[in-house]
């Protein structure tokens, strides 16, 4: 692994190597950390089936494979990617320092796009190895249109906005849709909560939980308990999906990027640049909005067009210097 590099790039989903692709063909020979243990290298889009909705592939692809096919994109203009994990950052001086381990690169630009984990619950059934990805998801538009949901009672569990809008979403496949939340009131805005409690297709179960999923193959039934009453009841279900809110992966920055108030990187309004020059945010780790493989592919893009455009003016200036220090300093 090189020690000095134009551009060092941190997270391998469709956001990292879409910037990847952008900054090699701009000769900038990036570095990209794809992670290792700190979760898939490829992104969240490692654990999705089918992707239906990335175009390009008209037939669909899996998310593994379409991921497959942005690494070979980036390595085949001179991308390095590197399968370790970054731990920390130092972005007080310039140039700046990335840790992964004890091995330290310096960059001149660095893009941050190491994404959001979506938050799960401890339910049994819905892990890995028992009914994840066969019917228990995270992210209703990226599977929701898979034929096992399809006529089948929909779970969603959360009541922010993220719960309605995916709820709403399933409607369109499920035969009808249950929001289970915790409370009785919903944490989602105004009009989001009305537009789920008006939906003919949407029920919301107030004061409850889940407490176990189950099904052969796929998932066929789902169990609710009701925190006030304690009852629990066992219902046929198609489909579990959380929506209880997602964490962006910014703990390695140690606080030495500004975060929004729900603690995704700040960028200016348009732009993937953050409050440090030189410094850019691509995909999910800024984006609580769309949330996309091809949003983030896109802010990806920005993301290196910024990276190449700050250091051609950084460039520029640093040449001006010696001249202009010369003439003020005869
Ligand atoms: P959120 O607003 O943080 O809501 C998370 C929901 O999950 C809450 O209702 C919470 O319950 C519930 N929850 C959290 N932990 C739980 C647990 N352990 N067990 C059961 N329930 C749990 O997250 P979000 O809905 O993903 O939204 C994130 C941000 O994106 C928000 O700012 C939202 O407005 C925005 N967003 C906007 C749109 C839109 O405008 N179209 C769409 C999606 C998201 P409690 O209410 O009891 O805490």
């Amino acid at each position: 692994m090189r020690k000095q590099a134009k551009v060092v790039i941190i997270g391998s989903g469709p956001a990292g190597y879409t910037a990847a692709v952008y900054a090699a063909r701009a000769n900038l020979e990036p570095l990209l950390f794809a992670g290792f243990h700190s979760g898939p290298a490829g992104g969240q889009l490692m654990t999705t089936t089918d992707v239906e909705n990335y175009p390009g592939f008209p037939e669909g692809i899996t998310g593994p494979k379409l991921m497959e096919t942005f690494r070979k994109q980036a390595e085949r203009f001179g991308t390095e990617v590197v399968m370790k994990d970054v731990s920390s950052v130092n972005l007080a001086h310039h140039p700046f320092k990335i840790m992964s381990g004890d091995t330290t690169v310096e960059a001149e630009a660095l893009i941050i796009a190491t994404g959001a984990t979506a938050k799960l619950l401890p339910i049994p059934g819905a892990g890995e190895g028992e009914l994840w990805q066969k019917g228990v998801s995270a992210c209703a538009v990226c599977d929701g249109a898979m034929p096992i949901f399809r006529n089948k009672p929909l779970y969603v569990i959360g009541g922010g906005d993220s719960a309605v809008e995916e709820a709403i979403f399933l409607t369109k496949f499920g035969s009808r849709v249950y929001i289970v939340h915790r409370r009785d009131t919903l944490r989602a805005s105004l009009i989001m909560g009305e537009r789920a409690k008006h939906h003919p297709k949407v029920e919301i179960l107030w004061n409850s939980v889940c407490t176990a999923v189950e099904g052969k193959e796929v998932v066929e039934s789902v169990t609710i308990q009701n925190l006030v009453t304690k009852k629990e009841e066992k219902h046929p279900a198609g489909g579990l999906f959380f929506a209880i809110g997602h964490q962006p992966n910014t703990g390695f920055l140690g606080n030495q990027l500004e975060l929004d108030d729900v603690g995704y990187l700040k960028v200016d309004k348009g732009t993937s640049h953050t409050n440090i020059p030189g410094v850019f945010a691509a995909g999910d780790v800024f984006d609580h909005r769309y949330r996309q493989a091809i949003t983030a592919a896109g802010s990806g893009c920005m993301a290196a067009l910024d990276a190449e455009r700050w250091l051609a003016a950084r460039g520029e200036a640093q040449a001006r210097l010696p001249k202009e220090e010369m003439e003020r300093d005869p």
